[in-house]
């Protein structure tokens, strides 16, 4: 194996792997099709597919897709696109366990005829009550002692479509005491007239989670299956089928904390029923936290990663610090990501000594860090743009930006100083004058003289109008409740600034990489753009801004 962080599923693959128990190690990562992926899949991803990567094997992708009420194509589509993004491929392992439905189901037979399964009458309810607690044990049903015989008839007749919907099921008969209750004779099957996403109409029966997912693992000959921690109670269930059936392979379950991040909820429910009602623009709302919403949001994969590498894979639930992502997401756009300017509320500034009419490229740095990464020009003028916020009247003692009489540097032009302030009715101000020192090209005064502040700006000719969308977190509970969230919902999550500027050269690329708008933050064109308006998304603020 490659240097990565140890966990305890890689040392006991190691360990697996000494003794000689396996010559590959064979991991899934099995979603079920009922929404996009989220952070907390792309934990189970990473490990899976980084399995794979690190040890002699293999990775399967196989859609969990034994619900077709909730199931779609959309979903199944949106997740290998998703798989890929991350930056991982199954290669031609790619499997669904509804390919196992007629395998499932002679195995069900078979339960049968050994005694192990029969169908019961009972609703839905009653079935539920008659399961009994943690402290009281469950009530045989009546139906239990159905001969081998009328077992078979009645399930075949499920099968073939005789009863409606809740009418019956199929249950393992297992034991009504046990003190696990996922032993208290489980279902195995229930009646569903539903189409599915591929077989179609041809079952009128659709096997548990808990009966088809061993059980397609032992098909694809899984060494390590493995899952959330929620699931540790259901392994005495995943290994009791694999022991009675005629499995071609016995897979392990091994259980895993779930992803769980502040200020966020990583629920299938909750995010489908976010984007049903509208609190959000889709799957991919740049505010989600699903891998479609964090790729349009400019996250860079890489990013993923690494926050994923960070967090390791622990036996026990916690809650990670959103914070964390976050500085994750910095570090690599910090890295990978070009200097470009915006401003996002600007403030038009008149140069009063430079003369009228004329223009002059500047040199501008795309990276600081990486001079492979080159240079551009930018157009200074008589007319620019700064930031409002870059600018005071009144000033406290503290504040070294712009403000009446005052010297800064413009980033990559000239020291200026505000001369004078045009304000308009309301008493609001529309516009500076200032002057500019012609010695300080390139940002220095041959005096020595030093300003306190570098600010970024735009030429007001040549910058172009654009939208920009400033992100916050969805919920403005740290623990956001997940049977309430409507009610921790920010109201301030998106604010829209339509009025903001960007360079000419941002403006015309329709490149979807990421970049840095030099002390905002790090933007990304949205795919809301059009031709008259680009639109720009902020993949996440900076941490550190210079001479504020
Ligand atoms: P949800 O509970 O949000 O509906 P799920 O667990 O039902 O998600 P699946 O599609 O069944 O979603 O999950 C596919 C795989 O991803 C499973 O192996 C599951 O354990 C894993 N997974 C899901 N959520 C997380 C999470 N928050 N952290 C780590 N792994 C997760
Ligand atoms: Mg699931
Ligand atoms: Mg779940």
């Amino acid at each position: 194996a490659t240097e990565v962080g140890r966990d305890f599923i890689r040392d006991i693959i190691q360990a697996d792997l000494d003794q000689g128990k396996y010559r590959e190690i064979v991991t899934r990562f099995p979603p079920e099709p009922n929404g996009y992926l989220h952070i907390g899949h792309a934990k189970s991803i990473a490990l899976n597919f980084g399995i794979a990567q690190e040890f002699p094997g293999r990775c399967h992708l196989r859609f969990d897709d034994t619900n077709p009420v909730k199931e779609e194509q959309e979903y199944i589509d949106s997740i290998q696109a998703d798989v890929h993004w991350l930056g991982f491929d199954w290669g031609k392992n790619l499997f669904f366990a509804s390919d196992y439905f007629d395998r499932l189901y002679e195995w069900a037979e078979k339960l049968i005829r050994d005694g192990l399964a029969y169908v019961d009458d009972q609703t839905q309810e009653q079935i539920r009550l008659a399961r009994g607690t943690l402290t009281e044990p469950g009530k045989d049903s009546p139906f239990r002692d159905r001969s081998v015989d009328e077992n078979l008839d009645l399930f075949r007749r499920m099968k073939a479509g005789e009863f409606p919907n809740g009418a019956r099921v199929l249950r393992a008969k297992i034991d009504m005491s046990s003190g696990n209750i996922n032993l208290r004779d489980p279902v195995l099957y229930r009646i569903l007239h539903a189409h599915h996403p591929r077989t179609g109409t041809k079952w009128s029966i659709y096997p548990s989670y808990d009966y088809a997912h061993g059980q397609s693992d032992a098909i694809e000959g899984i060494t390590h299956s493995i899952c959330t921690l929620e699931f540790e109670d259901h392994r005495p269930l995943y290994d009791w089928f694999i022991e009675k059936l005629p499995v071609p392979s016995k897979p392990h379950q091994y259980e895993m904390a779930r992803l769980n991040l502040t200020y966020t909820l990583l629920s299938k429910r909750v995010l489908t029923q976010l984007v049903r009602d509208g609190h959000v623009a889709g799957w991919d709302d740049p505010r989600m936290p699903t891998v479609a919403g964090m790729r349009r949001r400019g996250v860079p994969p890489a990013a993923l990663r690494e926050f994923v590498k960070r967090i390791g894979v622990a036996k026990a639930n916690s809650v990670v610090d959103v914070g964390m992502l976050e500085f994750c997401i910095r570090e690599e756009l910090n890295r990978t990501s070009q200097r470009r300017m915006g401003v996002l509320r600007p403030l038009k500034v008149v140069i009063e000594n430079y003369p009228e009419g004329q223009t002059e490229e500047l040199e501008a740095i795309n990276h600081p860090d990486d001079p492979s990464a080159g240079t551009r020009k930018i157009t200074f003028g008589r007319e620019l743009y700064i930031e409002q916020d870059d600018f005071m009247e009144n000033p406290p003692k503290k504040f070294f930006r712009l403000s009446p009489g005052n010297e800064v540097r413009l980033r990559y032009a000239y020291f200026v100083k505000c001369t004078g302030v045009i304000k308009n009715d309301a008493g609001e101000v529309v516009e500076l004058r200032c002057t500019y020192d012609p010695a300080t090209k390139g940002g220095n005064a041959p005096d020595g003289r030093k300003v306190k502040a570098t600010m970024h700006w735009l030429p007001a000719a040549t910058s172009v109008p654009a939208e920009i969308r400033i992100y916050n977190q969805l919920f403005s509970n740290p623990s956001p409740d997940a049977s309430n969230f409507a009610a921790d919902l920010n109201p301030q999550s998106l604010e829209i600034l339509s009025d903001a500027r960007i360079e000419a050269s941002v403006a015309e690329s329709n490149s979807t990489e990421p970049m840095q708008f030099e002390r905002q933050g790090y933007f990304v064109r949205d795919k809301d753009s059009t031709p008259g308006k680009p639109v720009f998304s902020r993949t996440i603020g900076l941490r550190d801004t210079f001479a504020k």
